[in-house]
């Protein structure tokens, strides 16, 4: 095996990432090293490079990641489910590494709020052991405590990573946390990957029907192609929200509202105009608002009156991760997956980040060429 690593580093802010080459460790008892197949971009990446949250620098992106067993570390026999693992098997493995100590992890029960929690391709610094900590490399080290799974039932890396973070997200906010019922009128804001998930999600859990409403055109037409909402409003060609709330509302049994809207848009003006899109009585989660981009007017009798339960979800936990792996043989039975995907040699890395911040594709996958060496 090669002993040394290519990685697209990020050293500054805004400037462009720098391909260097590192020393790929021996794994240590309990960690794995892994050829990554595919590092995923999200539009967390753009945010990251751009410094909007606070990262320690220099750091390897990519938080997403797939590929195939390199070297096992001693005592690692298994996958995170029991499956036994060897060399070459296809794996994916998740962004987060929970402390497992803290009240969040042991008292809460709730890991995702962990203070503490490792994050690949985000707090993960390069110039620090193990260094090969981001999926934007040929090369990662996962570390002891990571959970990896073993690629089953005919599903490809590709389609392991298709939706990305969106994917474990959607499990977590639109499963567990908002717990769609069978029947249920499913407004989705936001046409971008965690919109995607989040309807992808809403359709398998036996909603009656998924409005979209999103944008760019592009965006909507591929949710179209592949089965993704029942309806589709574009925002683009209805800018003006009191006619996109009547639009939805007509769309919604007896004109009542949605019985849970799923707000994955990003933008804080959707929370208010969704509120209106709610029927009394039904959901709301607030999914997308993974930047604090300030605050948004809002009237609070309208929760009070419509009975309205508004909720949160942040990231996802193993339980989540693990969801979304083995709902893949389902998923990709009825949509296809890897129509979402564009893929970039590694060495386009600079060229992707640009691509995403302006909305181009909705997947782009990295895949290690030796152009980048
Ligand atoms: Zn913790
Ligand atoms: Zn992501």
């Amino acid at each position: 095996m090669t002993t040394t690593a290519t990685a697209a580093v990020l050293r500054a802010f805004n400037q462009p990432l720098a391909f260097e080459r590192a020393t790929v460790p021996a794994p240590a008892p309990g960690a794995v090293v892994a050829r990554v197949a595919f590092g995923g971009v999200c539009g967390t990446d753009v945010h990251l490079h751009h410094g909007n949250l606070p990262i320690p620098l220099p750091l390897i992106l990519g938080h997403e990641g797939v590929g195939h067993v390199a070297r096992l570390g001693e005592g690692v026999a298994t996958d995170f489910t029991g499956l036994p693992l060897r060399e070459d098997d296809a794996i994916a493995w998740m962004s987060n590494i929970t402390c497992g100590r803290c009240h969040w992890c042991v008292v809460a029960g709730e890991r995702t709020l962990c203070e503490q929690r490792k994050v690949y391709g985000v707090n993960q610094r390069f110039d620090q052991f193990p260094g090969l900590s981001g999926s934007w490399a040929d090369t990662m080290y996962l570390q002891p405590g990571s959970a990896i799974f073993r690629l089953t039932a005919g599903v490809t890396p590709q389609q392991a990573i298709a939706l990305g973070c969106a994917g474990p997200t959607a499990v977590h906010g639109v499963l567990d946390i908002t717990r769609i019922e069978v029947g249920d009128t499913v407004v989705v804001q936001g046409s971008g990957p965690v919109g995607i998930a989040a309807a992808m999600y809403a359709h398998l859990a036996g909603a009656a029907k998924v409005i979209l409403v999103g944008a760019p055109a592009s965006r909507l037409a591929l949710a179209k192609e592949l089965g993704v909402g029942d309806v589709h409003l574009d925002i683009e060609l209805m800018p003006d929200p009191a006619e996109r709330i009547r639009w939805v509302r007509e769309e919604t049994p007896g004109g009542r509202g949605a019985t849970v809207v799923l707000e994955c848009a990003g933008v804080p003006a959707a929370v208010p105009e969704g509120f209106e899109m709610a029927a009394p009585g039904s959901r709301y989660l607030v999914l997308g608002q993974y930047t604090d981009r300030g605050p948004v007017p809002i009237n609070p009798h309208i929760i009070t009156r419509k009975q309205l339960q508004v909720l949160g979800s942040w990231g996802f936990a193993e339980k989540h991760y693990q969801g979304h792996i083995q709902a893949l043989p389902n998923l990709k039975r009825r949509f296809d997956l890897d129509r979402l995907v564009t893929t970039y040699p590694l060495s386009q890395a600079n060229q992707v980040l640009a691509d995403m911040a302006a909305g181009r594709v909705m997947k782009p996958l990295l895949v290690p060429d030796a152009a980048a060496d």
